[in-house]
Parts: C-alpha cells; sequence; structure tokens
C-alpha cells in the first residue's frame, strides 16, 4: 500500500547548508571527517595519548577561553611524560584558531596529542606524533542538577601507578566504573580508596558543604582538577581528605569539572540530600559569573579568542 500521507507534508523552505566544522589537525584547519587514522596507530591500542578538555565561552567582550594557560599547562606535564613534544604556543593559537573558524562562543574544546602509525611495540621512540583540536557547542557532561551517584568498587588508578593527568589509557579507568554504575541504575560514578576515603567521579572533583562550611574533597589520586583549584579561589573553601562517612552526613555534595561545572549531587547510594542545595547554587553562579568575566578578578582567566 502506497503512503498517502507523503504528498500531504507541507514543502520544507530550503534550509541554509550548514559549512562543515572545521578541526585543527597537524598543523591545518580541515573539515571534521577529513583526517583518518591508521588501524596500526598507537594510541588506539594503548592509550599514548593526552588530551584536555576545556571551555569557552560568551563574555561581554566576545568569545573567551577560560585557564587556557592552565589546561595547556597540565596537558603539557602528560605529553612530557609520553616522551611528545609539546608546543604551548601552538596548542595556544590551535585552540583559538578553531573557535574562530567555527564561530563558536560556548564551546567545549578537544584538545589530543597521540602517538600514531607504528609497530605494534610498547617503545613510542620513533613513532610520528599528532595533535588535533576539535570544539563542539557546549555539552553537559553531568545530568543537569539530578546527578545520583554511587560508589564504584573500583579503584582510582593509584598516582604511584599512573599519575593523576588527563593520559587516554587513565580513563579505561573512569569507563569501568561509570559501566558499573550504571548498570545499577545511577548516572554517575565516585571513587573511593581502601580507607575509606573519596577520591573523585570519573570526570569531576568533589565538593561537600556542611553548615555553611565549604571543603573540597582532597585526594592524591584524584585530577587536580582546574575547575576545583577555581572555586578555592572563589570561595576560600578549605581542601582535605575526606571520608565517604562524612560526604554521607554532609547537607550538600556537588561535584565540579570544566565540562560539569558546578553540578550539585541529588543522590549518593540511597542518601538523597535535600532538595535546593542553596549553597551549591550559590557557588554555581558565582562561578558562572567568573567563567563569563562578569567577576572583574577573574578576567585574568580568561583568554580572548
Ligand atoms: N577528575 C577527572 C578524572 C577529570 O577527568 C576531570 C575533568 N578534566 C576533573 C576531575 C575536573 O577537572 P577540570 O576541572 O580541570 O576540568
Amino acid at each position: 500500500m502506497q503512503l498517502s500521507v507523503v504528498a500531504e507534508l507541507p514543502t520544507a523552505a530550503p534550509q541554509p547548508v550548514a559549512a562543515p566544522l572545521k578541526l585543527w589537525f597537524d598543523g591545518a584547519l580541515v573539515d571534521v571527517g577529513t583526517p583518518q587514522a591508521s588501524a596500526h596507530t598507537h594510541a588506539l591500542h594503548y592509550g599514548s595519548g593526552v588530551f584536555e578538555g576545556i571551555r569557552a565561552y560568551a563574555t561581554r567582550r566576545g568569545a573567551a577561553v577560560f585557564r587556557l594557560p592552565e589546561h595547556l599547562e597540565r596537558m603539557r606535564k602528560g605529553a612530557e611524560l609520553l616522551g611528545m613534544a609539546f608546543d604551548v604556543a601552538q596548542a595556544t593559537e590551535a585552540v583559538l584558531a578553531t573557535l574562530r573558524a567555527n564561530r563558536q562562543t560556548d564551546a567545549y574544546i578537544r584538545p589530543l596529542a597521540w602517538y600514531g602509525d607504528g609497530s605494534f611495540g610498547l617503545d613510542v621512540a620513533g613513532h610520528p606524533q599528532h595533535l588535533m583540536v576539535a570544539t563542539s557547542s557546549t555539552n553537559v557532561h553531568l545530568n543537569g542538577n539530578r546527578t545520583r551517584v554511587s560508589a564504584s568498587s573500583w579503584r582510582r588508578n593509584p598516582a604511584s601507578a599512573l599519575p593523576p593527568l588527563k593520559l587516554c589509557g587513565a580513563y579505561v579507568n573512569s569507563i569501568l566504573a561509570k559501566r558499573e554504575v550504571k548498570a545499577r541504575g545511577f548516572d554517575e560514578a565516585m571513587f573511593i580508596d581502601d580507607a575509606g576515603f573519596v577520591v573523585e567521579c570519573t570526570g569531576a572533583n568533589l565538593f561537600l558543604v556542611r553548615d555553611g562550611r565549604v571543603t573540597a574533597v582532597e585526594h592524591r589520586d584524584a585530577l587536580p582538577g582546574i575547575t576545583r583549584d577555581t572555586l578555592l579561589a572563589l570561595t576560600g573553601a578549605e581542601s582535605r581528605p575526606v571520608t565517604v562517612a562524612e560526604l554521607l552526613e554532609a547537607d550538600e555534595v556537588f561535584a565540579c569539572g570544566t565540562a560539569a561545572e558546578v553540578s550539585p549531587i541529588a543522590e549518593i547510594d540511597g542518601r538523597r540530600y535535600a532538595d535546593g542545595s542553596p549553597v551549591s547554587r550559590e557557588i554555581a553562579a558565582a562561578y558562572a559569573g567568573a567563567v563569563r568575566g562578569e567577576d572583574s578578578h577573574a578576567s585574568a582567566w580568561l583568554t580572548e579568542v
């Protein structure tokens, strides 16, 4: 039988064809679909790469990248560990050029440096290295303000085995934890250590609020987050090790990260935090002001595009 409804559909007005997004790849801006990786790419097999997650925001003075030097310095440290050359000035230019080419103001920025084609051996010496920068319109990491968290049974990569930097392979640890708790119906996993101390989430750091006092969870195995550092500066919060028991007794808990921003936690393993999270929301608003340059002392954190 033929479907007659097709003929009844109004004719759609021709849509302007959007220009393909560009990404920066080894020194040039190319269409997003253009670069192709060989199946022998070393990083594909062993995670021999390092990346960053950065954000740009629309500010009164136009688009600006938040804490770009700090992100690229962290990436440089990861590259150095892997024995890669990493030119911060070149990476800075690549980030800005990609944002300009894509005419993005609010954007998530993903630089990635990795080892390419070569042998299957683990020695990276002699492998070609690549650098790309991709940007996308802002994505949200955690589930808005209703994030339900569960402690994973997986331990975080210990810093003594894998330093807390954004090394590609290290994130398999986060993927395992996320998969585990999602199978149990939660949104996000929290890592705890053998002694019952809180480490961090899969891609965000944790804070607690108790009697109006704000505390940043500190742990040697956690990534020293740039958002965490920003919030310490904005709030004057203390930073110290925190046990799971203390987290469960807190009035509010929030996760923070470049993608997550300040994300109040609704529940940790059945412990529900009262609706409202007033202090977390206040901090979220202060952070939103800082990233958009509305806070005068935060303007030093912005790199104009
Ligand atoms: N922990 C992990 C494991 C992360 O991947 C991230 C995201 N980079 C964070 C914490 C938060 O770090 P930042 O605030 O620098 O984005």
